[in-house]
């Protein structure tokens, strides 16, 4: 893999390799544009088997971020950082003291926090060495229920661009994954009055769901054929492929889950079926922002509020996607794009504070 003609296609500003020989320590991290701010995104730990697929792994992620902060209205640009190791390491405190110290050489041009393979936990040994990470223990703690409240809200837009009001009373929802966003999310499609059908590997999450929420059961893969309003992918990436999309028996896709177009090309295909879809990042945007609420000393509630606005966020990618005449995935790249730019015009006036 050539990164230099990665980084100029993807517009990635640094990619830098470490290593710790005392741990075993092998990571990369990228920063792909500060246009609106200091990179931030998690710290991956996975035992990729080359280390091209680690640079090709973390130079996705961390463009993904860019536009991910960029739609949601912070002042963050986007990063991520990769530890090619066992994601069920025993020895945490050196791995992460060791990242720890290689985030700091940075100097709060990356600002990490956990993803895969790593836990609150591991971001305590990281914040020994740096102050440049989130998602500490006892701080904005678990982003679960912003996130289903930015989905819920999302959900809600999605309903008005396509029927004209964004009441979700009475209408049926199909969920994939009854998981910690997934829970969220049921609480306040069930207080409108919305109906659930669901799905889970895990039993007994899904037993929650019934008890609590009134939901009904079905069976694993048989949530893509449920004849529903809107269908919530909460679980995994990929599931909007060339299987499932034919499937759907929905009107709208909006969920929590990242990454649910298995290829570009199917966000074309989900419209081509007259599905409107909310793309994942523009939705799932609660996550991030509960991040950065903790970097500025937010409460929960004020989160919220800004979650809140991803109601407006998608009515706007929807109303580009009208203007342009794209889908709307591609319209979500657009109002990334669009907000970078000015932004980035803005800084041609110089100030004192430049050096
Ligand atoms: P979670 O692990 O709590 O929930 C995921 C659930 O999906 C689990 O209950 C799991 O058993 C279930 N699942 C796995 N495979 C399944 C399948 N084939 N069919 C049905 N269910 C299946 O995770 P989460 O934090 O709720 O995250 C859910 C999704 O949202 C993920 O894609 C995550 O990346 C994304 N996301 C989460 C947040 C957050 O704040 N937690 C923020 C942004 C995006």
């Amino acid at each position: 893999m050539d990164t230099f003609a990665n980084m100029q296609t993807w517009g990635h500003e640094q990619v830098v390799f470490s290593h710790e020989p005392s741990c075993g320590y092998f990571g990369i991290i990228a920063i792909h544009d500060t246009t609106l701010g200091p990179s931030l995104g998690g710290t991956r730990v996975w035992p990729y088997e080359s280390t091209d697929a680690a640079l090709k792994d973390v130079l996705r992620l961390a463009r993904g971020m860019t536009y991910k902060s960029a739609v949601a209205g912070l002042n963050l640009g986007g990063g991520k950082a990769v530890i090619v190791a066992d994601p069920k390491r025993a020895d945490r405190e050196s791995l992460f003291r060791a990242h720890g110290r290689f985030v700091e050489s940075l100097g709060g041009r990356y600002i990490t926090a956990e993803d895969v393979g790593t836990s609150p936990t591991d971001m305590e040994f990281v914040k020994r060495e740096t102050k440049h990470v989130a998602g500490l223990l006892n701080l904005s703690g678990d982003p679960s229920p912003v996130t289903g409240y930015g989905v819920y809200v999302g959900m809600k837009a999605s309903a008005k661009m396509r029927w004209g009001k964004d009441s979700l009373e009475g209408k049926t929802v199909a969920i994939q994954g009854c998981g910690k966003v997934a829970y969220y999310l049921m609480q306040h499609l069930h207080a409108e009055g919305a109906k659930l059908v669901v799905s889970d590997i895990d039993k007994a999450k899904v037993a929650i769901a019934v008890e609590e929420f009134g939901a009904t059961a079905v069976a694993v893969d048989a949530i893509f054929d449920v004849q529903a309003d809107i269908f919530a992918p909460c679980a995994l990436g990929g599931i909007l492929n060339d299987d499932t999309i034919a499937r759907l028996k929905v009107e709208i896709v909006a969920g929590g889950a990242n990454n649910q177009l298995a290829e570009e090309r199917h966000g074309k295909a989900v419209e081509a079926r007259g599905i409107l879809y909310a793309p994942d990042y523009v939705i799932n945007g609660g996550g991030v922002i509960n991040v950065y609420g903790e970097l500025q000393g937010w409460t929960m509630d004020r989160a919220k509020r800004k979650a809140q606005e991803i109601y407006d966020t998608m009515i706007r990618v929807y109303t580009i996607a009208g203007r342009d005449g794209i889908p709307s995935f591609e319209a979500a790249d657009r109002l990334a794009e669009e907000r970078i730019a000015s932004v980035r015009a803005l800084k041609r006036m110089w100030l004192a504070g430049d050096r």
